[in-house]
């Protein structure tokens, strides 16, 4: 068994930071001002050749000392060596600029023909062009920021909304990359311990009881479902949620569908199975957008067509973030309802399976007294699902242990698709089920990305491994391999066992200048 390696970041080998490169930061177009960025060992000469201080100044004035991080106004010149902007310059000198290296920002007035001479005239006077992401690249590189932070520099220029600022910024913070190496360091001292287990093979057992080893292990594991289930909250922000629509033929669903969306969409129809295969239709829920599909009833006994549309709306049901079983309150009850809910109780139990009771506006009597029969009817047929005795509701679920507190709901939500009533209380309810206790908590997220997420989920799973070997009393030389595997796994998610292709991946999706 190797020693752990160290945590640090990679040698910026292969001559890749010899150079001095330029592009322009700002995006192409018009605009007031657009900035021409150089990063490189001769970042400040580039700039000599082709800047001079003060108004009215020419090529043939002294070059100007640059003070570092100050604007100095000045005139650039092109290739040609004639006037071609007024502009504020700043040098940055290294290692404390964005790129560790020596960088100059020229911002000259925004338009296209300006900024393209501007450039050229920078390169002509020996810059190079950089690719996609190279700066941050040469920021990473050069020890400036880990891989977690780079990758949140293309996330907060992508981020659409103040919250994926806000998850991305937290990582430019290094926040991520902290969690990561702290997961790195407490993986590094059990592998510590496995070495000692294996230069004393006699006491194996003893010494891994004594260092409380299944311990530190299981935390680890901890910290990283933490992490992952970050991931999945943000995900929910990212890229919306799906909510699935089920329930028996002309219970209401598509009109439900409908009256969500607030214009028809899917076919509403008194005649049973209209809804033989999927609509699927973007609700914003307070912000959150939800892909709502609306699918073919329960009913058994129709055509092939139906049955697999009805075999597609069970697989839908187990794969969706959210399951709503609308009734029709004014009709009877169908088995078909309660096997349902009886097949989806897992659901149910995570608070991810709601029961609308629809039709409202055809029980008569007052507001009140019509939504009491709608939740009488939902709380028939869950007890009929699962039986008086077996409450199982997901609100109380955490509190009570699994079991309701007596007089507790079920999640029942009286409304009318018809006359749209209900519908805000239901909104309110699919939010708080969607974000749960994670809504409080986003604030302070530190969320992965895709990429680092699947690395976290093969370093957990690495760590279960070891921990079911452990168990099993495996020797603690064959333990410490998948130790080694959760470290290199971990190193990847900060960049610091990368390799030129994954770096090139990351870095070719920024843009050019940044
Ligand atoms: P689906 O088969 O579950 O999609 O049901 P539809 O949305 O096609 O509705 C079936 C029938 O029930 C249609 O005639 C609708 O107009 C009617 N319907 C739907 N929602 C309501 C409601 O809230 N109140 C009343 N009274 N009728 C409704």
């Amino acid at each position: 068994m190797t020693n752990p390696s160290p945590i640090s970041p990679p040698s910026a080998s292969g001559g890749l930071l010899q150079d001095t490169i330029a592009a322009t930061a700002t995006p192409p177009g018009r605009g007031g001002v657009a900035v021409v960025r150089i990063s490189g060992p001769d970042a400040l000469a580039v700039l000599g050749r082709i800047f001079r201080a003060g108004r009215g100044a020419t090529l043939a004035s002294p070059s100007p000392v640059m003070p570092p991080r100050r604007l100095v106004y000045g005139v650039v010149f092109d290739a040609e060596g004639a006037a071609l902007d007024d502009v504020l310059a700043a040098y940055m000198p290294g290692p404390h600029s964005f790129t560790g290296e020596d960088v100059c920002e020229i911002s000259c007035h925004g338009g296209q023909g300006v900024t393209a001479e501007l450039l050229s005239s920078v390169l002509a006077f020996g810059a190079r062009a950089a690719q996609a992401g190279e700066f941050t690249r040469r920021a990473f590189l050069n020890g400036r920021m880990d891989l977690t932070q780079a990758e949140a520099v293309a996330e907060l220029i992508e981020a659409p909304t103040r919250e994926g600022v806000r998850l991305a910024r937290a990582k430019l913070e290094g926040a991520l990359g902290a969690a990561v190496t702290r997961l790195r360091e407490q993986v590094d001292s059990l592998r510590i311990q496995i070495t000692l287990c294996v230069d004393f093979p006699e006491d194996d057992a003893e010494l891994l009881s004594e260092s409380n080893f299944a311990r530190r292990l299981d935390e680890s594991i901890s910290s990283i479902d933490a992490l992952l289930a970050a991931f999945d909250r943000a995900r929910l922000w990212r890229e919306g949620a799906q909510a699935v629509l089920a329930g028996s033929v002309n219970a209401g669903k598509s009109s439900l569908l409908n009256a969500l969306l607030g214009r028809p969409r899917a076919i509403v129809s008194s005649s049973p199975g209209t809804t033989r295969d999927y609509i699927e239709e973007s609700v914003n829920i307070k912000g959150l957008p939800l892909r709502v599909v609306d699918t073919a009833g329960l009913r058994t006994g129709g055509d092939l067509v139906e049955e697999e549309g009805i075999r597609r709306t069970g697989d839908l049901a187990r794969q969706a973030d959210l399951v709503l079983l609308v009734l029709d309150a004014s009709g009877e009850r169908s088995p078909e309802e309660a096997d349902f809910l009886a097949r989806h109780r897992e659901r149910f139990a995570q608070g991810r399976l709601l029961i609308i009771c629809n039709k409202v506006d055809a029980l008569g009597g007052n507001e009140a007294e019509r939504d009491a029969k709608a939740r009488a009817v939902g709380n028939a047929l869950c007890e009929a699902a699962f039986g008086k005795d077996a409450l199982h509701l997901p609100a109380q679920a955490e509190d009570a242990g699994g079991t309701a507190a007596p007089g507790a709901q079920w999640p029942c939500f009286p409304v009318s698709a018809k006359e749209g009533s209900g519908l805000e209380a239901l909104c309110a309810a699919l939010y708080a089920c969607l974000v749960q206790e994670g809504g409080a908590d986003m604030q302070n997220d530190v969320s992965p990305n895709l990429r680092q997420a699947k690395l976290l989920e093969a370093a957990k799973s690495d760590l279960s491994e070891l921990a079911r070997a452990q168990a099993r009393n495996v020797p603690a030389d064959l333990l410490g391999v998948h130790l080694e595997s959760a470290a290199a796994n971990l190193a990847e998610v900060t960049g610091f066992s990368g390799t030129e292709e994954l770096y090139d991946t990351i870095f070719s999706t920024f843009c050019i200048g940044k």
